[in-house]
C-alpha cells in the first residue's frame, strides 16, 4: 500500500517541492491549501504535477476543517509548512501572523491527536528563532532569542510540537531550517526579489532596485534539497527537532553582487536605499550547524550559494525573456 501524506502549505515554495518530492517516491499526496478568489496553483503547474496532487481546501485557523481532512484520508504523515511566512509582514500584522503561524500548528497536532494521534508529524519551525543569536553557529542546543513576530509566533508552535511529543507519545517533529531559496521562492522575500529585478532590469522592464538592509547575513540552501530533510526526520525510529543548514554564510550584499554579476549587470548603478524596507529589529547573522542531520539523517546539503544564485538567476531570466 502507498503511504499518504497531508502537506499543508502546498501552494507554497515548500509545499510544491515537498510535494514533488513525495511523489516521485511513490506516496499519494493531499495538498491541503486555502481558498481564495484567484486559484494559486502556479507552482505546481510550474513543476508540473498539478494534476497528480489530491488537492482538497482547508484552513489553518479553522481545527475543524483539519478534523474532516484527518477524518477523510487518514494521512500516514502531515508536514505543516502553512504560515504567514514573511517577517516583513509580520511587524505590520502581528495578531495574523500569531493566530496562523503560532496558534495554526496547534489546531493540527489537535486534529491529528483526536482523529488518528499515531499519524507522524511535521511541522516548519526556523532559524528565525535563533534571531538575536546567542552563539555562532547556531544548533539544536543553542538558546532561542526572536526577534519578530513572526518568530515569537514560530517558537510558540515549536514548543507546542515538543509539547505534545512528550505529553502524548506523538512522533513529531520540527525542522529549524535555515532560509532556503529557488525559483519558486515567493517575490517579496530578498533573494527573489534581486534575481527577478536583475531579469527585469537586462530586459529593459525596471531600472532600480529598491533594498533595505544590505549587511544581514544568511545561511542560504536550496529548497528541493532541504524538503527531503523534512521526510527524513519523519522515517526515523524516533522524533527529534534537527537543525538544516548549509553552514555557510553571505550578506544580502554579496548576494546582490554575485546576482547581478550573473546577469551581467553592475549592482551598484541600479539598488538604491529603501528606509521603510529596514526592519524594527533585525536578525543580523544567521549561520547553521547541520551535523546532528549529517549524522542521524545522512543529510548534507549539495548545493554551493554560487550555484544557488546562478540558478535562480537563470530561471529568472528564461522567464522574463519569454514575456519581454
Ligand atoms: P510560502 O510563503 O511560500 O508558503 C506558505 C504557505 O502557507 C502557502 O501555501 C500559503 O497559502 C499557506 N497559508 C498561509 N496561511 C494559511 C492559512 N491560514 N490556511 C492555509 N494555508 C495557509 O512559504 P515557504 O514554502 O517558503 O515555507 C514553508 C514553511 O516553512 C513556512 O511555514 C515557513 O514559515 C517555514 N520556513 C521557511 C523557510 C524558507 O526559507 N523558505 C525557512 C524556515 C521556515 P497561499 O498560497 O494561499 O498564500
Ligand atoms: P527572512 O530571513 O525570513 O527575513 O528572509 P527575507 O528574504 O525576507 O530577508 C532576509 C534579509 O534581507 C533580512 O535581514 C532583511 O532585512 C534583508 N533585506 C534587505 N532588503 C530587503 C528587501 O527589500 N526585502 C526583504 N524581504 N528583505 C530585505
Amino acid at each position: 500500500m502507498a503511504k499518504t501524506a497531508l502537506v499543508t502549505g502546498v501552494t507554497g515554495q515548500d509545499g510544491a517541492c515537498l510535494a514533488k518530492f513525495l511523489l516521485a517516491k511513490g506516496y499519494r499526496v493531499y495538498g491541503a491549501f486555502r481558498r481564495s478568489s484567484t486559484a494559486n496553483f502556479w507552482r505546481l503547474e510550474y513543476l508540473g504535477i498539478k494534476d497528480a496532487v489530491s488537492l482538497v481546501p482547508f484552513d489553518l485557523q479553522d481545527m475543524g476543517s483539519i478534523v474532516r481532512v484527518m477524518k477523510e484520508f487518514r494521512p500516514d504523515e502531515v508536514y505543516n509548512l502553512a504560515a504567514q511566512s514573511f517577517v516583513g509582514v509580520s511587524f505590520s500584522q502581528p495578531l495574523v501572523t500569531a493566530n496562523i503561524t503560532g496558534l495554526g500548528p496547534v489546531n493540527v497536532l489537535e486534529a491529528v491527536r483526536l482523529v488518528k494521534p499515531d499519524t507522524r508529524v511535521y511541522q516548519a519551525s526556523s532559524s528565525e528563532l535563533f534571531g538575536k543569536v546567542q552563539e555562532v553557529p547556531q544548533n539544536e542546543k543553542t538558546p532561542f532569542y526572536p526577534r519578530s513576530p513572526y518568530a515569537v509566533a514560530k517558537l510558540y508552535a515549536h514548543w507546542a510540537v515538543v509539547n505534545y511529543r512528550e505529553s502524548y507519545n506523538m512522533f513529531c517533529c520540527s525542522g529549524i531550517l535555515f532560509n532556503h531559496e529557488s525559483p519558486l521562492r515567493g517575490l517579496e522575500f530578498v533573494t527573489r526579489k534581486i534575481t527577478d529585478a536583475a531579469a527585469r532590469i537586462k530586459h529593459g522592464l525596471q531600472d532600480r532596485l529598491a533594498l533595505g538592509n544590505l549587511e544581514a547575513r544568511r545561511d542560504w540552501g536550496y529548497a528541493p534539497e532541504y524538503v527531503e530533510a523534512m521526510w527524513l526526520m519523519l522515517q526515523q525510529k524516533d522524533p527529534r527537532d534537527y537543525v538544516i543548514a548549509t553552514g555557510a554564510t553571505h550578506s544580502v550584499r554579496e548576494f546582490v553582487e554575485a546576482a547581478f554579476s550573473a546577469a551581467g549587470l553592475d549592482w551598484q548603478k541600479y539598488v538604491v536605499s529603501d528606509s521603510t524596507l529596514f526592519r524594527p529589529a533585525e536578525v543580523d547573522l544567521l549561520i547553521g550547524d547541520a551535523s546532528l542531520a549529517e549524522k542521524e539523517l545522512g543529510w548534507k546539503p549539495q548545493t554551493s550559494f554560487s550555484e544557488l544564485v546562478e540558478i535562480m538567476v537563470r530561471a529568472d531570466m528564461e522567464r522574463v525573456s519569454q514575456r519581454a
